[in-house]
């Protein structure tokens, strides 16, 4: 027997209608691309956004076509998201600090027919768009007054093109399981391959990461994205946000310390979403200003692991409780956050920081299992480690156009190249990238754990640790290290620091000091450019003992 409940199809326009229908006045504030602060409302992006499915669906824009986006947290850029996926159309978000040949080859290899972009990025996108082979047409997110002279074909300023149409229009209705969203991994190794969300993943998504121990977004909240839209599937707070009616805040292109700071202080916010450099970035801000946030209740910090020193300041100092997310683009894109089980709640402060630096129990919508490498599972003992394996409703089991060939195992898990333990009580606590990991004589050291470490040192601003090749270990760690302004720390003075809280033999066997560590598109370390850059520096222990 069939159930008698209504097929009510979960599509992502269903968002921002709910959001206007139930909180039409709710603000939305955006540091806009152009310098000032402006505000609209859920009511008016609805309104918007179906004027650009109606303008969308006037240039011949089809259910499936891909449109891009190359463009900051805006409100524009979420009206334009909605507007694309009311026509059936899949927004392709395009990460700017990728590597032009990369641009070009995901927007080629997308078929974006348009492409939408913020004013700053117009004189680099005129340097790629001889290369860009389907786009039709450029539309430049701002209005006449500010819209540049520029060489792109079919330059369209997006103010006059919205503002004239209106918004008669009907969302286009798909299927659930049709495809609303294309998000390219960063493509550390090869090519980025091509993550296809479909709507029925991105609501179902959007409410299993809204509940009260991960996002947990209520209409009391002031919620700021601060992780891009472009970055894997801007970690569902353009959806989530909207669903539960909260205020929102988008920062746009400055996520400075300072930058973010203001908006947090000015509009109260009360929940944020980033990755760690972005907060070890107002971290430093903060502890030299003596600044304080008042407002600021939950700060989820994902993406890379969080240091237990950031945990301890934002805990500590400004009263904010972090919250340690993991997922990655391929799971739309949350699978674990580290809220705090009653199991723990009556520990001592310190292990406290302790789980929390674990990434966490899972969603609703995510089963998780370890395996070692023949596939077998392995026990949630905390201790053994194994391949992180996912399976859900919103995690891929395909790259666009087949690339990558098959990614699920027998039991339809997808690998999510992540080493990780799982406890007793679920927690998920992340070894290292299977590719980062340091193998030493035959054990592993986590990369993570050593870093985390090292920042811990009050002098040390950036820290990576990668493998080096040493006759008798196979690999030994070597530590990179950014220094904090006007400091300069000693080897020995950091190896002391770190003694004592890993295994001695975890220890790295040489300290080098540099200006930068050079992040990838998404903020994080580029451990192959580093690989690249000590690949000819020979270890001081490959001659003596280790
Ligand atoms: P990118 O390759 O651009 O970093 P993703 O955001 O999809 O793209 O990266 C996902 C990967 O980031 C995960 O597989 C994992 O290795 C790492 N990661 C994400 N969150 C965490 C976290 N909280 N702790 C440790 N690693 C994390």
């Amino acid at each position: 027997m069939r159930g008698l409940m209504q097929e009510w199809p979960l599509l992502c326009h269903t968002i921002i209608d709910h959001a206007a229908r139930n909180h039409p006045d709710r603000r939305i504030a955006t540091r806009s691309v152009e310098g000032p602060i402006v505000s609209t409302t859920y009511g008016a992006v609805r309104q918007r956004a179906l004027k650009v499915a109606q303008r969308l669906a006037g240039m011949s824009i089809r259910a499936g076509d891909r449109v891009g986006t190359l463009a900051w947290n805006t409100a524009r850029h979420m009206e334009v998201w909605y507007g694309i996926t009311g026509v059936g159309a899949i927004y392709h978000t395009v990460n700017p600090r990728l590597f032009h040949d990369q641009i070009t080859y995901i927007i080629n290899h997308a078929e974006d027919r348009l492409l939408f972009l913020d004013l700053n990025f117009v004189e680099q996108v005129e340097k790629l768009a001889e290369t860009l082979k389907t786009v039709e047409a450029f539309i430049v997110l701002t209005d006449r007054e500010n819209m540049p002279d520029t060489s792109l074909k079919n330059a369209i300023c997006y103010e006059d093109w919205v503002t004239g149409a209106d918004g008669d229009f009907a969302w286009v209705e798909v299927d659930e399981n049709a495809g609303c969203g294309i998000c390219y991994t960063s493509g550390t190794t090869g090519h980025p391959k091509g993550v296809v969300y479909s709507h029925r993943s991105n609501v179902l998504h959007a409410l299993s990461v809204n509940m009260a121990d991960f996002f947990g977004c209520s209409v009391k909240d002031v919620v700021m994205p601060v992780v891009p839209m472009f970055h894997a599937n801007g970690w569902s707070l353009a959806f989530s946000a909207p669903m539960a009616g909260s205020e929102m805040v988008m920062p746009g292109r400055n996520l400075d310390g300072e930058s973010l700071c203001s908006l947090i202080n000015e509009f109260g916010v009360t929940m944020s979403a980033g990755v760690p450099t972005v907060w070890l970035g107002l971290q430093h801000y903060l502890q030299e200003t003596g600044k304080k946030m008042p407002s600021l209740r939950r700060l989820v910090i994902g993406g890379s692991a969080v240091p237990f020193s950031s945990i301890r300041f934002f805990e500590e100092e400004q009263d904010a409780h972090v919250l340690h997310a993991w997922g990655m683009t391929e799971m739309s894109p949350i699978g674990t956050f580290g809220s705090l089980k009653p199991e723990y709640a009556a520990l001592p402060r310190e292990e406290r920081y302790a789980v929390q630096t674990k990434q966490g129990h899972s969603l609703y919508t995510v089963e998780m299992k370890i395996t070692d490498d023949d596939g077998n599972r392995l026990p949630w003992d905390g201790k053994t480690f194994g391949r992180l394996k996912c399976k859900g409703p919103a995690v891929a089991k395909a790259y666009f156009k087949g690339e990558g060939g098959e990614v699920l195992d027998a039991e339809g898990f997808f690998d999510t190249g992540d080493v990780a333990t799982i406890d007793e009580n679920g927690y998920m606590n992340i070894t290292d990238r299977a590719k980062d990991v340091i193998k030493s004589g035959g054990e592993w050291i986590s990369s993570i754990e050593l870093e985390n470490l090292a920042v811990g040192h009050p002098d040390v601003a950036e820290a990576a640790v990668i493998g080096l090749h040493h006759p008798k270990w196979d690999e030994r760690p070597l530590l990179v290290i950014v220094a904090k302004d006007g400091k300069s720390p000693a080897k020995e003075d950091i190896l002391g620091f770190m003694t004592d809280k890993v295994a001695k033999w975890w220890l790295p066997d040489d300290i080098v000091f540099v200006d930068e560590i050079p992040p990838t598109a998404t903020g994080k370390i580029q451990k192959t450019e580093l690989r690249k850059q000590f690949a000819d520096y020979t270890l001081p222990t490959v001659d003596g003992p280790r």
